[in-house]
């Protein structure tokens, strides 16, 4: 069945390359935390629908933690303020956190909550991006385990939105011509 697309989304990455690369990338995780725990943060909301597939294909035991997030004022730029709209229901002391991330753009979202994490005594955390943009880069940060790496163009799909729409899309894709008046992403 052909998957929805709106007529002002062009596809970038169809759902087809999404899937072999979230599989490669869970195999990687599965051989790299064998015999462990691992505790899968999704950052909301972005991360929702990269972070189920994820887990999915990760055969490991699994435990899910959401951290609520939102990074950009009335922009489509990140503002570098980094508020936390939810917090972990759960203490990670001690356990193996696998940060699950949409995109890393500035990397301002991701060194923010890095640190914020680090003071919550895990054994390890590392970063799961399904996307990155290496020309925005402000603040240089690891990830462990990447999906993609991108030009500088606004996508959408696969969880991520514009203006809290499109993120049902199977696919991730590039608005042909996004509106200047942004309203805030999560
Ligand atoms: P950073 O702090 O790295 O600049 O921003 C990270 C967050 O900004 C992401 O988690 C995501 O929510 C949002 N973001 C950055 N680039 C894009 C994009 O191209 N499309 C969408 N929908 N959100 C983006």
């Amino acid at each position: 069945m052909p998957s929805f697309r709106p007529p002002e989304v062009r596809e970038l990455i169809s759902k087809r390359r999404i899937d072999e690369r979230v599989a490669e990338l869970a195999a990687q995780i599965t051989r790299e935390y064998d015999g462990r725990t691992l505790v899968l943060l999704c950052v909301l909301k972005g991360s929702f629908v990269f972070a189920a597939d994820l887990a999915r294909a990760i055969a490991l035991p699994v435990r899910m933690e959401f951290l609520g997030v939102r990074s950009y004022g009335a922009d489509t730029k990140s503002s570098g303020v980094v508020q936390i709209t939810q917090d972990l229901t759960r203490p990670v002391e001690g356990d193996d956190i696998l940060l699950v991330e949409d995109i890393v753009d500035t990397g301002l979202t991701l060194s923010y909550l890095r640190e914020q994490l680090r003071s919550r005594n895990p054994a390890s955390i590392k970063v799961a991006a399904l996307l990155h943009k290496p020309a925005r880069v402000e603040r240089e940060v690891e990830i462990d385990y990447l999906g993609f790496t991108i030009d500088d163009v606004f996508v959408v799909g696969y969880g991520l939105d514009f203006a809290e729409r499109y993120r049902n899309l199977a696919f991730l894709g590039v608005l042909d011509a996004p509106s200047a008046a942004a309203l805030p992403t999560a």
